[in-house]
């Protein structure tokens, strides 16, 4: 039979089981392979799998499913986000350039400055919301553009055809973290870039359950350099975890549209408070990358983050708030309060962090699927009870 186009938020629900697995038997969903190696029928010539490093059904019923709803050919899941950027970048060589956005997530931060850097591959970072700074970072030795758009943790926006065309005219790849929008919001891939990331750990497992990473790739080359890195360092993800991860797949567009609406309506509220200084949020007419973010993705979608006056006021915060969590991470079904200097952003030294404004009154906050107005609420007291208490003490 002929398959129909068809939407994405189909897509997610369709895309695992295209495989033979429901032919075979019936099963809605994909099998879970624990099996780390393959008995061969042939002496010189063997099945499609014959170990897990290298390949397992149920890692490929993933892989397959991202790199359909990226629209890429080639997908790869790792053990966590960091080893996924961690083995595309290292598909590069000694003596080779990148040209990083300054706005990045700590990990990836850490990893260029203090891994890539022992192999011999340099950077720079430069501000992605200015094409010029980073046209202008390009070294005759430079391979690959790196944006993160959103970035964490300050939501700035990239205008991906912009880089795009700009890696394009020096013969460079572009690279692209999705993580904050997932493709159901936004797919590089159709904007010209080579390879998109994620941190699976976040919205796409969406319950705070796995630490995973996906890479997608378009074109075969690229998918190979990158399958040579998975399979060269290891770093692949378990039957298990893919297993969660395709169930979390599928339930991404009820869990994202939902946190979006709310992150929209605690955006606003934040935005009007007296204690607030700034609220960075793509959904923000004021968010100075609102018209590029429209463009490139159709939702702003559920991280926003806010700055208070200072730390002080910013602990007795969130020593009030009562039904976030305060942790590392985002994405997850239960809304996530986190403190970037001591949390994502701890790997990066202060003095460029306070250059890059991960300042002590910052804090990030993901949204999850409780009843916005009982996070309003609960935020409201928290504010009122850190004033007082702030005030009294001085
Ligand atoms: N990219 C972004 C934007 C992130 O926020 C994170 C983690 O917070 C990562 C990558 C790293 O992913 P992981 O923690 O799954 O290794």
């Amino acid at each position: 039979m002929t398959q129909n186009k068809q939407s994405i938020e189909t897509s997610l629900i369709t895309a695992s089981t295209r495989g033979d697995y429901e032919q075979k038997t019936g099963a809605v969903n994909v099998p879970i392979y624990l099996s780390s190696t393959f008995d061969q029928e042939h002496f010189d010539s063997f099945g499609p799998y014959d170990y897990s490093r290298s390949g397992n059904p149920t890692r490929d019923a993933l892989e397959k499913t991202i790199a359909e709803l990226e629209g890429g050919s080639r997908g790869f899941a790792f053990s966590s986000g960091i080893a996924a950027i961690a083995s595309a970048l290292l598909t590069l060589n000694a003596g080779d350039h990148i040209v990083v956005t300054s706005e990045v997530y700590g990990g990836t931060y850490r990893f260029v400055t203090q891994v890539l850097i022992k192999y011999g591959i340099t950077h720079t970072f430069a501000d992605f919301s200015n094409l010029q700074e980073v046209e202008a970072a390009i070294q005759p030795n430079t391979k690959v553009l790196y944006a993160e758009t959103p970035a964490n943790p300050l939501l700035g926006i990239t205008d991906i055809r912009g880089i795009v065309s700009i890696a394009k005219k020096h013969g460079l790849f572009t690279f692209v973290d999705n993580t904050f929008m997932t493709p159901l919001y936004q797919r590089p891939l159709d904007l010209g870039v080579d390879v998109v990331l994620h941190s699976a750990t976040k919205f796409l497992g969406g319950h705070s359950d796995i630490i995973a990473g996906l890479a997608v790739t378009k074109d075969e080359e690229v998918g190979n350099q990158i399958y040579f890195m998975q399979n060269s360092m290891g770093a692949i993800l378990g039957a298990q975890d893919s297993f969660s991860l395709i169930q979390g797949i599928k339930t991404l567009n009820a869990r994202l549209t939902l946190s979006t609406q709310s992150a929209l309506k605690i955006a606003s509220y934040l935005d009007q408070h007296e204690l607030v200084e700034n609220v960075y949020y793509p959904g923000l007419i004021d968010h100075p990358g609102f018209d590029i973010h429209a463009s490139q993705a159709t939702n702003p979608g559920a991280v926003l983050s806010f700055t208070l006056p200072n730390r002080e006021l910013t602990k007795a915060f969130v020593d009030h708030v009562q039904i976030p969590i305060f942790a590392v991470s985002l994405g997850g079904v239960e809304s996530i309060l986190s403190y970037p200097v001591t949390m994502s952003h701890a790997a990066i030294p202060k003095e460029e962090r306070d250059k890059r404004g991960i300042t002590e009154g910052l804090l990030r906050f993901s949204v999850g699927l409780e009843n916005v107005d009982d996070l309003i609420v609960d935020f409201e007291q928290a504010f009122k009870a850190a004033k007082k208490l702030t005030s009294i003490s001085k």
